[in-house]
């Protein structure tokens, strides 16, 4: 369970998914994973009840609404007694754009879920394509607007790097997700994964996989997207775990991604201010909100060390400032 948001998790795996995603490592769990049921539930609730007086179920991992439907029923009423007696506050499940209707949004309501997640990946139909999505675009544009229609919360995720993207093509896919009004995102540059299509892909020279420096410098315009729409971003980048490390060939992993990005947009927004003044100060102090000076510094200073060598600065030093909102940054000079 994550101590924060007290969400309980259950994963479904790849279960009869058609689809083969470049980047998926589902089938490969699959073989090793024992099919998820119903008792899963009801044990991973009972653990759960043992240490929070409330929760949140997600069923992650796969495409809920593909598995089949007497699954998906005997899943959610697994979930029903502990909804009842008010132990569980919401239940989210994550699934593909295309395997969205009205019939399984009836079941997902009647059963209390109030949270769909969509893995759009991309809004371009040559990289979903090359992905091997198995859907369009527009999938994602109709799946939202049902449900919407019908009153869910809807997460959308993306993908970053892969086949057939670049940096502008994955700008284009923040703005059009940015349009569909989400409740929120989350970002996830494209790794490697033994045993993927993408790993064939790597192999004969068809892909090349982005560096962190790549995905950094791809994610900071993304972001300023999602956040100048207000957009909640949930996740940026996989979760760090052994697993997943096990597992990695190549691409753009790190376990703190997200604060990399976060440091660049304010070495981007430092820039900004200093570029646009007429005259430099010989010394500046960059003002940050608090809790943010570690964003602004950035690894060994790399930042401050970057906008001084940048504008031929004598010293750049960062503070922090009661009156600064989040992402919001301030520069005071002194000149001798
Ligand atoms: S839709 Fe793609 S990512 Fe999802 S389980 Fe199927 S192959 Fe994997």
């Amino acid at each position: 369970m994550n101590p924060r948001r007290r969400i309980v998790p259950v994963f479904v795996p790849h279960l009869g998914c058609p689809h083969q995603c470049v980047f998926c490592d589902q089938r490969i769990i699959s073989g090793q994973t024992l099919p998820v049921g119903p008792d899963d539930v009801r044990e991973a609730l009972r653990s759960a009840q043992a240490v929070t007086a409330w929760a949140e179920l997600a069923f992650y991992g796969g495409s809920f609404t593909a598995i089949s439907s007497d699954l998906q029923n005997s899943l959610l009423e697994a979930a029903q007694p502990f909804r009842r007696s008010g132990f569980l506050t919401a239940i989210r499940v994550s699934t593909r754009p295309d395997c969205i209707d009205r019939e399984c949004l009836d079941r997902l309501a009647a059963f209390g879920v109030g949270t769909v997640e969509l893995g759009a990946q991309s809004m371009s139909d040559r990289v979903l394509a090359a992905s091997g999505r198995g859907h369009l675009a527009e999938d994602t544009v109709r799946a939202c607007a049902l449900l919407r229609e019908q009153g869910f919360r809807v997460i959308l995720q993306m993908m970053t790097g892969l086949p057939e993207s670049d940096p502008e093509t994955d700008l284009y896919t923040a703005k059009s997700l940015a349009e569909l009004r989400p409740d929120g995102v989350r970002i996830y540059p494209a790794l490697v994964l033994r045993g993927t299509g993408l790993a064939k892909m790597l192999e004969r020279g068809a892909y090349r996989a982005q560096s962190v420096e790549d995905a950094v410098n791809t994610c900071a315009p993304i972001v300023r997207i999602f956040c100048e729409g207000g957009i909640p971003i949930l996740r940026l980048g996989l979760h760090p775990s052994w697993e997943l490390e096990d597992k990695l060939l190549a691409g753009p992993y790190h376990p703190a991604l997200g604060e990399l990005v976060y440091s660049r947009l304010y070495r981007d927004e430092a820039e900004r201010q200093l570029s646009a003044r007429k005259r430099l100060p010989d010394e500046v102090t960059i003002l940050v909100p608090v809790g943010e000076l570690s964003k602004m510094t950035g690894k060994g200073k790399a930042n401050l060390i970057w906008l001084r060598d940048r504008f031929q600065l004598r010293q750049v030093r960062a503070a922090e400032s009661g009156d600064l909102s989040p992402g919001a940054l301030a520069i005071k000079g002194k000149s001798e």
